[in-house]
């Protein structure tokens, strides 16, 4: 189920056809299909780019609150196991480094990136809520900076922005000094850690980190992806967005020890593998000479 206000029906269309498989269309915060029933439930419906959540903040701050609250109604009258997904943003401007599951975090709940940070820890406590009182069969993971094919040219992250602007030999945009810090966490990666966590034999709800230990500068980073590329354009700085996280970087042991999970995926293979994908993007959209 998807509304695809920031989602894209081709991510999907290979799948069409395929037995079992079925795509509805439809927005969780309206009242959902009489008909649907679950044994398990994904939640993962929310803007999750900077871009995209400040400029959908009600859509953002909805589909959170009211659109998990519906979910979680869901689970609790199928008996179906939920998986709520959740974000690094919800540990904020982080104090402590690396951030582990235990960390509460330093939000700024009034800041314009709250529709989201907010939004997520509302579902956290949500989710949590439900399994204290419901017996809810529930796991919740927070998801760190993801990359890979499929990802929406213009959704505005550092990965599709750096890579779109060195294959068009423009200066790379850095926010700030740069000296910000991100963990990369390649798709493939991402998503066995969110199978792991639904399948895994848990004895209780459980919240994981998932995400890349691997650290890089943003300036640094710029580097990488203009090297991979292969362009000589540079760098520009541009103002660095309200509230920008200054470090982040997930603490895994327990993803490892509870579900045997970790990235296998290297930063220059996967970033190889984005790069391709947003070559064929480009070729696409060009006009036929
Ligand atoms: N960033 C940047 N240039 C861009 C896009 C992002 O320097 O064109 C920086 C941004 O300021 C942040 C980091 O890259 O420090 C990651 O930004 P993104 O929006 O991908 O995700 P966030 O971690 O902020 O949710």
């Amino acid at each position: 189920m998807d509304n695809f206000s920031t989602g894209s029906e081709s991510n999907v269309e290979s799948l069409r056809g395929r037995r079992g498989f079925e795509v509805v269309e439809h927005d969780i915060t309206m009242s959902l299909p009489l008909s649907l029933h679950a044994d398990l439930i994904f939640h993962l419906a929310s803007p999750a780019s900077v871009a995209d959540y400040l400029s959908r903040p009600m859509q953002t701050l909805r589909v959170n609150s009211l659109g998990t609250l519906a979910l979680l109604d869901l689970a609790q009258a199928d008996g179906a196991r939920f998986l709520f997904a959740s974000t690094s943003e919800i540990y904020g401007d982080p104090y402590v480094h690396p951030q582990p599951e235990t960390y509460w975090g330093n939000v700024n709940p009034v800041g314009p990136r709250a529709c989201y940070s907010e939004g997520k820890r509302f579902g956290e406590s949500a989710t949590m809520v439900y399994t204290r009182e419901y017996g809810l069969d529930a796991r919740i993971v927070r998801i760190f900076n993801t990359y890979g094919p499929h990802s929406r040219p213009d959704d505005g992250r550092i990965v599709p922005n750096f890579i779109i602007q060195a294959l068009r030999d423009e200066p790379l945009t850095v926010y700030g000094d740069g000296s910000q810090t991100r963990s990369y966490c390649y798709v493939s990666d991402l998503v066995a850690g969110i199978v792991a966590a639904m399948f895994g034999d848990l004895s209780g709800a459980e919240v994981f980190n998932l995400g890349n230990p691997d650290e890089y500068t943003v300036s640094h980073f710029a580097q990488i992806i203009s090297r991979q590329v292969g362009s000589t354009s540079g760098v520009v700085h541009q103002s660095l967005p309200e509230d920008d996280p200054t470090q982040r970087r997930p603490d895994i042991t327990k993803a490892r020890e509870y579900l045997g999970w970790e990235p296998h995926v290297d930063l220059a293979t996967g970033i190889d593998r984005t790069i391709s994908w947003f070559r064929d993007v480009l070729r696409l959209s060009e006009p036929v000479a």
